[in-house]
């Protein structure tokens, strides 16, 4: 018999595939395709897994932010289109486009690398053109949009890339109405069109919608969605009945030991809680180096013996100590080995990763990535 895991962020494979089914729906409603975005593990839920579901409900392209997440997903043996976006300037194409992933470009300077790698690898790059319509991130600036293209043209001509996508990111797309969306989509729009003209080949596709847009701006689904947050579960508008998305990730472990401290007793580092009277705490085998947040001792709860009880003290590195109540009170019916959870849909009470973003003053994105799957920063 193997023992559980002593914490652990499970994947609730049949809500991924419910919220992949709806988005999808919306999209296909409008004539576009879906890319689920699985950069970042898979926001922290396990690229490859949710790539598979995702696909099989309905998504027929991934979209990663770099090579590095790219890479896996072809080793998996996965062979759907998937789309990189941010690359460094020194990046050795060759491997990628030999595994036909997709490459967002954004200046002359990444174009010229993606030729370099397309001549290495002896097939033609499957570029995305990207323009910076109001976001200022990467993309190119409008400016430059014409020499970007008349290189992709060159380019295009010699065999060495085929021009499948323009595209853009919204910086507003959490507030629907705001004024910035509609200039975005309309720079967007003249971009291609000048692609259009300038670029031979077929007419490249248009993207720009994220999870915010694809649920509530169909008018610019166009070809292609690229939803991420809402795969997961997770409305990025915050919408009480959450747009019909059901969260996927239960963030859970179990209770270590359970104990009795006297009145007057300090807990954890600092003693930064005080037993007020006798009290029963449970040891909890999880902290900071697992995605808990030290500043959330003594404002976090957790879902234990179907109740929520106060995490009491500072959380620790792979620890955090759990109140129980009064050792004089009822017995807190809660032994060694109970199932402690984190945060999860919240269908029983316990904490959702919304709460936590609450608690964090940060948004439900940086909750799930934070949970321990991204690999480890690495030291030299
Ligand atoms: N497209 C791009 C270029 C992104 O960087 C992201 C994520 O930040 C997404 C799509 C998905 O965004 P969201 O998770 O808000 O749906």
């Amino acid at each position: 018999m193997s023992t559980p895991p002593r914490v652990e962020a499970r994947i609730d494979h049949d809500a991924l595939a419910h919220n992949v089914e709806l988005l999808a729906g919306l999209a296909r409603a409008s004539g576009a395709a879906t890319m689920a975005v699985v950069k970042a593990d898979g926001y922290g839920h396990g690229a490859v897994d949710v790539a598979r579901t995702a696909l099989a409900a309905g998504a027929t392209w991934l979209g990663v932010c770099t090579l590095e997440e790219a890479a896996p997903l072809r080793a998996a043996g996965i062979t759907a289109p998937v789309l990189s976006w941010l690359h460094l300037p020194d990046e050795d194409f060759a491997p990628a486009v030999a595994d036909r992933v997709d490459l967002g470009v954004s200046s002359r300077a990444e174009l010229d690398g993606v030729v370099a790698g397309a001549g290495r690898a002896g097939r033609p790059a499957r570029v995305h053109l990207k323009i910076d319509t109001g976001l200022s991130r990467n993309g190119c600036p409008p400016q430059a949009w014409g020499e970007l293209l008349d290189a992709a043209e060159t380019a295009r001509a010699a065999g060495d890339v085929e021009v499948v996508a323009v595209w853009s990111h919204l910086a507003h797309a959490d507030a629907p109405a705001h004024p910035t969306i509609d200039v975005q989509a309309g720079r967007l729009d003249e971009a291609w069109r000048a692609a259009g003209e300038r670029l031979g080949g077929p007419r490249p596709w248009r993207h720009l919608a994220n999870s915010a847009a694809t649920l509530t701006r169909p008018d610019l689904h166009l070809d292609l969605v690229r939803p991420g947050i809402a795969v997961y579960g997770l409305d990025p508008l915050e919408a009480p009945d959450h747009h019909g998305l059901r969260p996927v990730m239960t963030f859970r472990t179990r209770v270590a030991l359970v104990k009795r401290v006297a009145a007057g007793e300090g807990v954890s580092y600092g003693h930064e809680w005080v037993a007020p009277n006798d009290r029963v705490l449970a040891l909890v085998p999880t902290g900071y180096a697992d995605g808990v947040p030290r500043r959330l001792g003594g404002t976090m709860t957790v879902q234990l013996a179907g109740r929520r009880r106060p995490v009491v003290g500072r959380v620790c590195m792979d620890q955090v100590v759990v109140d129980l109540g009064p050792a004089d009170g009822d017995p807190p019916g809660v032994t060694p080995g109970d199932e402690v959870v984190l945060f999860g849909p919240g269908d029983a009470g316990e904490p959702t990763a919304l709460e936590w973003a609450r608690w964090l003053d940060t948004i439900h994105y940086e909750v799930v990535t934070g949970v321990g799957c991204r690999p480890r920063v690495t030291r030299t």
